[in-house]
Parts: C-alpha cells; structure tokens; sequence
C-alpha cells in the first residue's frame, strides 16, 4: 500500500493532524493499536489555542456542545485545620477575543468528535487494532491481528504517545523526569453549581476539580510516590473523607464512587526530545514531549504541534516543495513554545510538590500578586492559553516575590493583542520564502 502521509497513533494529536491533511486532499493512512473507546483518564482541558485551532477544522461547536466552559480556576489555600485562609483565581476572560475560555470535554468524546470529521474524507485510511512495529527504508511494518503489511509513505509521523515506535526509528532518546508524587484521579458526579475549576491545597495536600458536562467532575489528588497501593488498601470511605476534608462542597457527591475499581494512578513525567524532525520522519505530542499535568497542557501540546506541522505539510503539497528539510519549520515554530510551556509545567508542579508550612504560604502570596497586577495575570493566562508566549522579565520576579509593588494600571485591548501569536508567527514559511 502507498500513502502520502503515514500516522502512528490515533490519539488527540494524530486525529487532529490527520483531519487537517485530509481536508486539504492529502492522503493519509493511520494506525491505531486499540479499539473502541478507552477506559483511562487522559488530557480533558482545552487550552484557548486549541479551541481557536478546532474553529479552523469546523469542529468548533461541536466540541463547545459537548464541553463544560471553564472561564475562572479559583484557588483556594488551606491552614493546617483546613479552613480557607487565602483565596485567589485565575480568569481566561483577560485575553481579548473569542478564545478566552478553557473547555472541559471527555478525552474520548473529543477523539470521536474528530475522527468523525476526518472520515468524511475518502482519503483518510482508518486501520484499529493495527500496530505498527517498525518503520524501515520508507515503509512501516504494520501488524493487524494474525496479518501483516507494509505501507511506503513520502512521510512517517508518530503520534503514538509516550512510547513512540517513530522515535525509536529515528534513534532519538528520551531522558523521563520523575516526580516526588503522583495523582490518583477520577470522574464523578458534581453539584451543579460546581461550574469553574478548583484548587485546594494546604502545606501538605491537593485537590483539582474540573468539572466536566452532564453534572460530571474529574478530579486530580496529590499522593507521595508509591503510595497508591497502601492506599487502595483502605476501605472507600478514606478516600472519600480525603477529597471532602478539602472540599465541603462535593459531600453527597464523591461518595457515588462505592469502590476503587474506577480511581486510576496518573504517573507524572517531563522530557524533551532533542529533536523533532529526521529526514522524512516527525514526533508530535507525547512521543515528542511529555509535560507535568499540573497547567493543563498535555494534550493541547499535541494539538498544536498537530495544526503547525499540519499546515507545513499542506503547503508543501500545495507548492509541491516536499523535500524533507523543508519539516524543520516545524521543529523551528514548535520546539521553544513547547519547552517553556514544560518548563512552565514543572514550575507550577514544583509549587504544590514540598509539604512545608513555608512553601504554602509562598504559594499563596505569589498567587494574590498574580491577581492583583493586571500585567502578570494576562501573561500567566497568555502563556497558558497557548495564544502567545510573553516570558517574565525581572521585574515579574520581583513583583511576585513581594520585593516591588503590584502594578494597578491594566493593559489596553491593542496591547495585549500584539502579544498573541500572529499567522506569521505560527506558520512564517509563507512569508520567509523558505518552501
Ligand atoms: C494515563 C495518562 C493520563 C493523563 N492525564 C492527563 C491529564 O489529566 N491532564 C492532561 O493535561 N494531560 C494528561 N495526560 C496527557 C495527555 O493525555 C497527553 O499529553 C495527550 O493525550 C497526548 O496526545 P498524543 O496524541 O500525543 O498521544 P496519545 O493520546 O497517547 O495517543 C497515542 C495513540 O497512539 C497509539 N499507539 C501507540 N503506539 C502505537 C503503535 N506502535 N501503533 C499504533 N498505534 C499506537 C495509542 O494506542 C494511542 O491511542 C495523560 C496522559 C496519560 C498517558
């Protein structure tokens, strides 16, 4: 079999690049390894770039129809007898524009609602239950049950999440950062006034709430390393009592979960490839960087790279320009967004990662001052949005850190327009002649 572009993986990041090249009249074979619906907890916030991104694919209201909007995080700090003692919140609606809300939506509702879309398309070749083990001289070795095929391509991407059969054919090493903690995390039924995100955290614990459609809450709680089984081993009530010491208000809710059976262990890690592109062969999403889950951006990583070397592939079809050094611009507009957001990740993991009184009460002066001065807030929400990237100067720094005063007066609408990225930020192959 012959394609144009061959994809590993038919997660978020695969389905949305596929949907792009496929609209565009590319031909596209993807390889997913599972079937149906998957029962594991992955990625489920949708950053603003991402929602701008699926408004490009005419998957906008789709995804909207089907999601929770989350347009606050408020965050609430806890003294040692759990009572809120400090409050602060995070507001999207300081990003001017449509895209100025985060969006809840169930990570394989969301798969679905793009696969869908994709095959419309006559040129998009779905093979499940299809794995691909390797990728040799232009063509991948693809295992469907007892069968096996081979499929030559112009282009291999692997989309296949952490352990990436692309990568490894590329002979790129990935070095994985563990933490001093892991999450235990799972859905459940929220009161209905529950609508933004929450956080709760005292010196020594941590609690997310992200509440999702249909009265649903997925839920995040910070565990020492190797600590689940120890755990898992009480009765349910003790993980009930944990999630209502910190939030009164899911009392009556969290005890619907009756066993352990759906409370799953999320491991978190960081690294980053070294590189993202060899010869004519491409990592996107987890199989290029994986990111501490604490600012939401996993998946919404994959997404973007998805749409930046999406739109690369198709205008090199379109000026028929499909050397393969021509992919660096992918690298080029991807790889700094990518390692501030990991670095930006791993900062705010840093932030609930130490249980000291003195790392709590931090926390929460450096979280007041992001509230207060109207320039670190828009920043904070900028960078996590994905819309732009506007790093901390020193002054920031010393603002946070209580050493100069917040500033009072708010940035007009033009100028925080300016710091969003342009098309010619995102895609500068079309203005710099390089295709
Ligand atoms: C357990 C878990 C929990 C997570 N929870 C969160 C969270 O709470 N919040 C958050 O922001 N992010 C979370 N993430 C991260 C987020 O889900 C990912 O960043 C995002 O899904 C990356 O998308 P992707 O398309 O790159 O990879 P994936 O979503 O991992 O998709 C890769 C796909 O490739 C398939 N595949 C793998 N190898 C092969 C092969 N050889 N042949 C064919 N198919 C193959 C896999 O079956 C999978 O469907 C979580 C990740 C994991 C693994």
């Amino acid at each position: 079999m012959k394609t144009d572009v061959f994809i590993t993986g038919g997660g978020i990041g695969g389905l949305t690049l596929a949907l792009k090249l496929v609209s565009s009249g590319i031909d596209v074979v993807m390889v997913e390894k599972l079937t149906g619906n998957q029962p594991i907890y992955k990625g489920e916030l949708l950053q603003p770039k991402s929602m701008q991104i699926f408004d490009g694919l005419h998957v906008y209201y789709q995804v909207t129809s089907n999601a929770q909007i989350i347009e606050v995080l408020d965050l609430f700090e806890l003294s040692k007898t759990l009572k809120v003692k400090d409050q602060s919140f995070m507001d999207y609606t300081v990003i001017p524009g449509k895209y100025n809300a985060a969006y809840m939506i169930h990570h394989e509702k969301l798969k679905t609602i793009i696969f869908k879309q994709a095959e419309k398309y006559p040129n998009f070749h779905y093979y499940n239950e299809a794995t691909c083990k390797a990728i040799e001289n232009n063509t991948a070795i693809v295992q469907q049950g007892n069968e096996k095929f081979q499929v030559e391509a112009a282009f291999f991407i692997g989309a296949e999440g952490r352990a990436s059969v692309t990568r490894q054919a590329m002979g790129i090493k990935v070095d994985p950062i563990k933490y001093n903690h892991h999450f235990i995390t799972v859905t459940f039924p929220r009161p209905s006034d529950l609508v933004g995100g929450q956080i709760f955290s005292s010196y020594n614990r941590f609690l997310g709430l992200f509440p999702l459609p249909d009265n649903q809450v997925r839920s995040v709680y910070l565990i020492p390393a190797g600590d689940y089984k120890k755990i898992k081993e009480k009765p349910i009530g003790h993980f009930h009592k944990l999630y209502t010491d910190l939030a009164p208000s899911i009392d009556g809710y969290v005890q619907q979960l009756t066993d352990w059976s759906k409370i799953q262990l999320m491991i978190p890690i960081m690294y980053h490839a070294n590189s993202y592109v060899q010869g004519n062969k491409v990592i996107i999403g987890d199989a290029a960087h994986a990111v501490h889950p604490m600012a939401g951006e996993g998946m919404n990583m994959a997404i973007q790279d998805a749409d930046i070397l999406g739109e690369l592939l198709v205008d090199m079809y379109k000026l028929s320009s499909l050397h393969p050094d021509n992919l660096e611009q992918f690298e080029y507009v991807r790889k700094e967004r990518a390692d501030y957001l990991i670095q930006l990740s791993h900062l705010s993991a840093l932030a609930y990662s130490f249980p000291f009184q003195p790392v709590s009460w931090i926390r929460s002066k450096t979280f007041e001052r992001i509230e207060e001065d109207p320039v670190l807030h828009f920043k904070q929400m900028l960078n996590v949005s994905g819309l732009g990237m506007w790093k901390e100067s020193v002054r920031d720094r010393f603002i946070q850190g209580g050493m100069m005063p917040t500033r009072k007066k708010n940035l007009s609408v033009a100028k925080k327009e300016m710091k969003l990225f342009s098309a010619e930020d995102d895609y500068p192959w079309k203005w710099n002649g390089l295709l």
